[in-house]
């Protein structure tokens, strides 16, 4: 354990408190540990926070006011704080904003009382009062029932101390509350496969690495269906048989439950789980026992990084290419490279697997960095799908209508033999453009620079940006025309109307996030597919992740050019990412899969690699194409976004920041801009950006905050730095 402060000593403690400071206190009767979590007066109030380290003693010393308790959870690990201020430093952000990161979950305000049930004991009272009799009173009423001590005190009407005093004497029982079981220990020896021989090698290779007990990075690729969550299952049982945690981030809830089971099957019991489903009561349970030990194994979303574990030793980063692992509000940070991170500051593995590798890692892998590791085949006999292109350009479709008659036909073909076909296109809703056939007007949302999107199924229009809704008008809000208003272009409620027109006989099941109201009906829907009770499955990016549809050999993808258009760098690998994840569905089984890209240019060097399935030259080419640019991963990016309500402002204190660029130009870094922010404005607030580019060496955090120290902002403006921004 680190360093302990006795009585009065001086402590610096961070706190949650908006204030980019640690404050001095002394250290409470009893005293306390460096990592300690207490609670200290702040001006009237009280707060929790972290005991930082020693106090700086630049206050004066007659104002400093004690530590007012210690709060009764495990105290924060060195680690943790070692962890959390390379990520602040890394992200540019303030170290106030990185501990609520870390407490999210734990009810730090929470009284310690509050961890505990009381029920009657064995014990007799050295004497009986009134308010002890009405404590007994009320636990023999509720015969053996376990109450909070705030909820005994309050039924018996007496203060919590002499619910304690009880206690003491063992009148009262005081016990740990339920959540706060441990969970049941998982068996690294319970489920195994008989794995390939490509498979037991690169087991090998991930147990290896986790024996070795420090840090490393392993970039496991292989299709869809190779074995890759096999493999890394394999890493896990190591890392409990070596008794440490072990940590496994999933891109997408929906994928929770399936992985879940595979968990259980591998392992004889279940893992905690961490995402934004889980209630605050077991995220309480789950904090205290990670930091306990007693949960070996978490599986969840990126903000299980930030628990707090008592050895961990693997972090899994499943889909490691996917966006969704970037955290785009609040603190902006990417789970991919926080759990680099995180694992070379307590000495753990990294395991990133993915089908479709991003090009920052793929060129780690290349480099060195990252240890590499292939799985070459899929497991069993299926084989990878047949690649298609449609050629739109030689197909007759009326307007309006988006599944060619080339397209029509495979499915007709596939469904007639018992098989599973799935349209693919990656827009939700029913049409992305509502248009006044009289006036031109798009409805847009109110707040947002974005049109809103007409959702048959909810009966609304949904901004996709913000979220708000409102009912379809009768008539043009701009124009007041009646009965004008008509959809523009497919999403997949259109595309489903047009299969059902097309293939009247065929059960057609549609996949699409906004379309359930639990992850329980998301899962039902993905279990009745996988059992067959669909013939055409019509789905958004959703279906693109993970699933397992075994009667599934035909894909259609609507438009394969969607993701290619705009001007954002790394659309390429998006496309290509996402096209070779969707094609992954087909022929899973033993039967081989086709899948067939509708394009209008088919001609176009990305749409050529997907359909060649030629990765390794697209990714030199991509990597070419950055390096050429100077551009992640070959070069060092940030993205300024400053927001307010009034868009002249923003625009100021952008062009502002443009002209005092001199902490940049020392370090040789460049700044362009300001312009619109990708979305010009969100939540009614304007939004512009800066962007910055500087050499791969270049030492730009510490240039960057020097940077942006020099503006003030007005009160309703906001500044958000943005390392390694998504697009640019
Ligand atoms: P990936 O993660 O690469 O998509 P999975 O590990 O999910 O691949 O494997 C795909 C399917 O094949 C799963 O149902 C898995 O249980 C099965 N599978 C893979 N390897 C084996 C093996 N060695 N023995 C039995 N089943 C296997
Ligand atoms: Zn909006």
């Amino acid at each position: 354990m680190s360093d302990f402060f006795h009585e009065g000593e001086l402590v610096a403690v961070l706190t949650t408190q908006p204030l980019d400071r640690l404050l001095d206190y002394r250290a409470p009767e009893g005293g306390c540990f460096a990592g300690a979590f207490v609670e200290v007066p702040l001006g009237p109030r009280r707060v929790p926070g972290v005991v930082w380290g020693p106090g700086k003693g630049d206050f004066d010393p007659s104002k400093i006011r004690p530590v007012t308790r210690v709060l009764d959870v495990p105290p924060m690990r060195e680690e943790m704080q070692t962890f959390l201020t390379r990520a602040g430093e890394y992200t540019l952000t303030p170290m106030t904003q990185m501990l609520r990161l870390a407490t999210r979950a734990p009810g730090l305000g929470d009284p310690p009382s509050m961890r505990r049930i009381y029920r009657l004991g064995q014990g007799e009272p050295d004497r009986m009062t009134d308010a002890r009799a009405r404590v007994l009173e009320v636990l023999r009423d509720y015969g053996g029932l376990a109450f909070t001590l705030g909820e005994l005190a309050e039924m018996a009407g007496v203060s919590a101390s002499v619910v304690k005093g009880l206690v003491k004497q063992g009148v009262v029982a005081e016990e740990d509350s339920p959540r706060d079981l441990p969970f049941p220990p998982l068996d690294p020896d319970y489920g195994g496969k008989d794995l390939t021989g490509a498979q037991a090698a690169g087991a090998a290779q991930l147990r290896a690495g986790v024996q070795s007990g420090g840090y490393g990075t392993t970039l496991l690729r292989g299709v869809t269906g190779s074995g890759k969550t096999e493999v890394y299952l394999e890493a896990v049982a190591e890392c409990l048989r070596q008794g440490r945690q072990a940590l496994v981030l999933l891109p997408e809830i929906a994928l929770t439950q399936e992985f879940v089971a595979r968990v259980e099957a591998r392992f004889g019991a279940r893992p905690a789980e961490w995402h934004s489903g889980v209630t605050m009561t077991e995220r309480r349970r789950i904090w205290k026992m990670v930091a306990q030990g007693g949960a070996e194994l978490v599986v969840g979303a990126r903000s299980a990084l930030f628990l707090p574990y008592r050895d961990l030793g693997l972090i899994v980063v499943d889909e490691e290419h996917d966006t969704s692992y970037k955290q785009e509000e609040g603190v902006l940070y990417n789970a991919r490279d926080m759990a680099v991170l995180r694992a070379s500051v307590c000495g753990a593995q990294v395991v990133l697997a993915s089908a479709t590798p991003s090009l920052e890692s793929w060129v780690n892998a290349e480099a060195g960095k990252y240890h590499k590791l292939v799985l070459e085949d899929r497991f069993g006999d299926s084989v990878l799908p047949e690649m298609r292109a449609i050629d739109m350009r030689a197909e007759t479709l009326p307007g309006d209508r988006w599944i060619s008659p080339t397209l029509q036909q495979a499915v007709r073909a596939r469904v007639a033999q018992g098989e599973q076909a799935l349209l693919f296109i990656n827009r939700r809703g029913y049409a992305p453009v509502t248009l006044c056939r009289a006036c031109g007007h798009q409805i847009a949302c109110d707040h947002c620079d974005a049109r809103m999107v007409e959702h048959r199924f909810l009966k609304r229009l949904v901004c996709h940006q913000c979220g708000e809704t409102k009912p379809m008008p009768e008539a043009c809000p701009s124009c007041g025309a009646e009965g004008r208003l008509a959809p523009v272009g497919p999403g997949v409620e259109r595309l489903t109307e047009e299969a059902q027109a097309l293939f009247p006989e065929a059960r057609i099941a549609t996949l699409s996030s906004d379309m359930f109201g639990s992850a329980r009906a998301l899962k039902d829907q993905i279990a009745a597919i996988a059992g067959g009770e669909a013939d055409i499955i019509i789905g958004t990016q959703l279906v693109a992740k993970g699933h397992n549809f075994p009667l599934l050999t035909l894909v259609g993808v609507i438009d394969a050019d969607l993701g290619l258009q705009g001007s954002d760098l790394r659309a390429a690998e998006r496309t290509f990412q996402l096209m070779r994840q969707v094609a992954g569905r087909a022929g899973r089984a033993e039967k081989r899969g086709v899948a067939m890209l509708q394009t209008f240019q088919p001609e176009h060097p990305v749409i050529r690699a997907i359909l060649a399935g030629e990765e390794e030259a697209f990714w030199q080419a991509e990597a070419a194409e950055r390096s050429q640019a100077g551009v992640p991963p070959f070069g060092r990016m940030a993205g300024i976004v400053i927001s307010s309500p009034d868009a002249q402002v923003a625009f100021d204190i952008g062009n502002h920041l443009a002209r005092a660029d001199g902490p940049l130009r020392q370090v040789g870094a460049q700044v362009f801009g300001p312009a619109p922010a990708p979305i010009a404005r969100i939540r009614g607030r304007h939004r512009v950006r800066l962007l910055v580019k500087a050499d791969k060496g270049v030492a730009l955090q510490g240039a960057l905050r020097a940077w942006v120290a020099q503006v003030r902002l007005p009160a309703q403006a906001r500044l958000a730095v943005d390392i390694d921004p998504q697009s640019f």
